[in-house]
């Protein structure tokens, strides 16, 4: 598939001095991790989320909350960064201002490589206290299930966000920032209605920033988006990057070198 990328996207993203990425669970869907919401292969499509993914359902059936994570867990370690994941290391690569904000908590865009990553949902790989809310590396295997925690002897829980939890206070101050300050927002493979993360690309367009959805499908933002870029993302993300760094004389020295260039010395 070809994909067009607008000639006045690719001379905001050469101009710009900030650039911010939402990333959701799309940009993981081409490694083979289900998304929630696609409604033939979403994870909400075989599973309840106020049975699963709130405080109430830990409550209520903690050894089933803990093995469906479990289970997501697996599926995430067997999955390899694809080629969105890919492009964005790149794109950070290139762009000294660029900060990585996700809704997912796979841990995949870390292990591709992406430095600057805001995780505003958690990580799947970490474990905290359900009672003390603290992070906790290691415990003894008594073959309970959660395990417990080795200082107070309660529950343990994946330290993702669940329905009706709040997000970690520090990440999401650094993301409003980040999205309030840049000068191109990349929105790609969220639904976008997952509140307050669904706010930030209009934080950002609030504040001047060219707004880019990627998505194959609409979502709630798409009207307010100065361009739309159907396609999966791991065909638009190479794409764009192609674009934004072919014949640019910084990245392509043999056709344009620094000594030739008028403005240097
Ligand atoms: P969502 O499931 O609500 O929506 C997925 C979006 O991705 C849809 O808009 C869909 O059209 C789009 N999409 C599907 N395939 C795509 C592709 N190949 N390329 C680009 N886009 C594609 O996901 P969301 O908006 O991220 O919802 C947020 C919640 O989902 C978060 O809380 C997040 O923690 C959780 N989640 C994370 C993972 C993960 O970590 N991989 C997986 C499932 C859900």
């Amino acid at each position: 598939m070809a994909i067009e990328i607008p000639r006045e996207l690719v001379e905001s993203l050469r101009r710009a001095r900030r650039v911010a990425v939402l990333t959701g669970a799309g940009v993981s869907a081409e490694s083979g991790v289900p998304t929630f919401r696609d409604a033939q292969t979403g994870l909400w499509a075989r599973f309840r989320p106020e049975e699963l993914a709130t405080p109430r359902a830990f409550r209520l059936d903690p050894r089933r909350v803990w093995e469906w994570y479990a289970w997501r867990r697996e599926l995430v370690a067997r999955a390899e960064p694809n080629a969105a994941h890919r492009a964005l290391v790149a794109m950070e690569a290139r762009q000294p201002e660029f900060t990585l904000i996700t809704q997912n908590v796979d841990g995949l865009h870390t292990r591709a490589g992406s430095r600057n990553v805001i995780e505003l949902h958690g990580n799947l790989h970490r474990t905290k206290c359900f009672d003390e809310d603290v992070a906790v590396s290691e415990w003894t295997d008594t073959g309970d299930v959660p395990p417990r925690c080795p200082r107070c002897g309660g529950l343990l829980r994946p330290d993702v966000v669940w329905f009706e939890e709040n997000l970690p206070v520090e990440a999401l101050a650094r993301a409003m920032e980040c999205s309030a300050a840049c000068d191109v927002f990349l929105s790609v493979g969220t639904a976008t209605v997952v509140y307050p993360a669904a706010e930030l690309p209009l934080r950002a367009r609030a504040g001047g920033a060219r707004l880019v959805e990627i998505n194959p499908s609409p979502t709630p933002i798409s009207a307010q988006a100065h361009h739309v870029l159907r396609g999966p993302a791991g065909e638009v993300l190479p794409e764009l990057l192609r674009a934004w760094t072919e014949h640019d004389p910084v990245l392509s020295p043999r056709e344009d070198p620094p000594d030739a260039r008028g403005d240097v010395t």
